[in-house]
């Protein structure tokens, strides 16, 4: 039996990638649609089979509960409302999987894991990219030193946002510029990669003085992470530049190169070692992996979790640790300084 899933909010990902994806799913299927422009619900519906029971609005939400086919509520709406339908989705009995970055604070992400554990649902962060191919076998090369110890490791995430009044551009309904929405993903992999967590970071904002765009959120953010064995991860991120998505992981015996690495699809991965054969050479290689879609691999992971009540990989915890470094980071960008935080709870149980 396939896992019933509701869609909330109808954007850019949810029309362009989340749906069309569920085509691609083995285990789920679209049951239900929240909206707040019905004219717009009851043609997505059309399109995807949804009957008409299953068409909520930001009021009717709460019916959801009265609702059996839907097992998960997905939410994809901006930031700032994360937590409310979060919490609002787990108190109607159903588990929910969130889009990054998780909430606006490290307090909403909090909340969040406290009304899914007190509903005894399950909660899912949207991190497309740890259930990629490339980056899976990135991760596991790295667990296996194939690399040599981990070094150093630079990234960056920048895209061009053209149109000035979207809520992306807006503190109170973003939390933040480039750096909660696409940053993040240069954040994450330092993460995942290294599996450590940050002890001390460093960030630098800049916005365009008089960019409309810019007047509420970071143009662009620099940042630098150093983690607990040494390894040090330096990051930029910006909302003005044409498309760069790419990283580098360097060891002590090689270096990985992902050059895209963090858009929906056309991942290239290269990596180069001492080659044995000719030791002042290197052997270069790319390896390629299946690129189905990102969307319907963690969707079918989390339908797993819910058939197999087991944890999800990105569950509210790693959600609040990337908000937490980010909380750290603005602290840093401001004050202008270095600020050191806390070793966390390990999260290696969930990589
Ligand atoms: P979008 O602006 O295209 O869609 C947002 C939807 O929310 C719209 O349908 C809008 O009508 C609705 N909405 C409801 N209340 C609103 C309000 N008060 N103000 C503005 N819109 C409101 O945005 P999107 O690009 O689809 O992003 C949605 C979420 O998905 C964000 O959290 C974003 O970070 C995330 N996202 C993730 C990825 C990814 O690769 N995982 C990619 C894009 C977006």
């Amino acid at each position: 039996e396939r896992v019933g899933w509701a869609i909330v909010g109808l954007g850019h990902l949810s029309l362009e990638e989340l749906l069309p994806a569920f085509g691609q799913s083995k285990r789920n299927k679209l049951v239900a649609l929240v909206s707040g422009d019905r004219a717009k619900a009851q043609a997505v519906a059309k399109q995807y089979g949804v009957p008409d029971k299953g068409l909520y609005d930001y009021k009717t939400f709460d019916r959801l509960k009265d609702n059996p086919d839907v097992q998960v509520v997905y939410i994809v709406l901006p930031n700032s409302m994360h937590a409310e339908y979060t919490v609002r989705a787990a108190q109607a009995g159903k588990h929910v999987f969130c889009e990054k970055p998780m909430a606006n604070t490290v307090a909403e992400c909090q909340q969040m894991i406290d009304a899914c554990k007190k509903a005894d649902r399950k909660l899912g962060i949207a991190y497309r990219l740890q259930y990629e191919p490339h980056h899976r076998a990135l991760i596991r090369m790295a667990r296996d030193k194939e690399l040599g110890t981990l070094k150093l490791f630079t990234a960056d995430n920048g895209q061009n946002q053209g149109e000035p009044n979207q809520w992306r551009h807006k503190k109170a309904l973003a939390g933040g510029g480039a750096l909660p929405d696409v940053g993040i993903y240069c954040l994450n992999a330092a993460r995942y990669l290294s599996g450590e967590e940050p002890i001390e970071v460093h960030g630098f904002s800049h916005s365009t003085p008089n960019d409309p765009r810019f007047k509420e959120v970071d143009e662009h953010f620099a940042f630098h992470l150093k983690f607990p064995s040494g390894f040090q991860a330096n990051c930029t991120t910006s909302y003005s530049t044409h498309e760069t998505k790419r990283m580098r992981l360097m060891g002590s015996d090689g270096w990985a190169d992902m050059d895209p690495a963090f858009s929906y699809g056309g991942l290239r991965l290269r990596i180069a070692t001492k080659s044995k054969a000719f030791p002042k050479a290197d052997d270069t290689v790319e390896r390629s992996f299946s690129q189905t879609s990102q969307f319907a691999r963690e969707m079918d992971h989390f339908a797993r979790c819910v058939q197999e009540n087991t944890v999800p990989h990105t569950p509210g915890e790693e959600g609040l640790a990337d908000m937490r470094i980010i909380e750290a980071l603005y602290r840093s960008a401001r004050e202008g300084r270095t600020v050191k935080l806390e070793a966390p709870k390990k999260l290696d149980a969930f990589r």
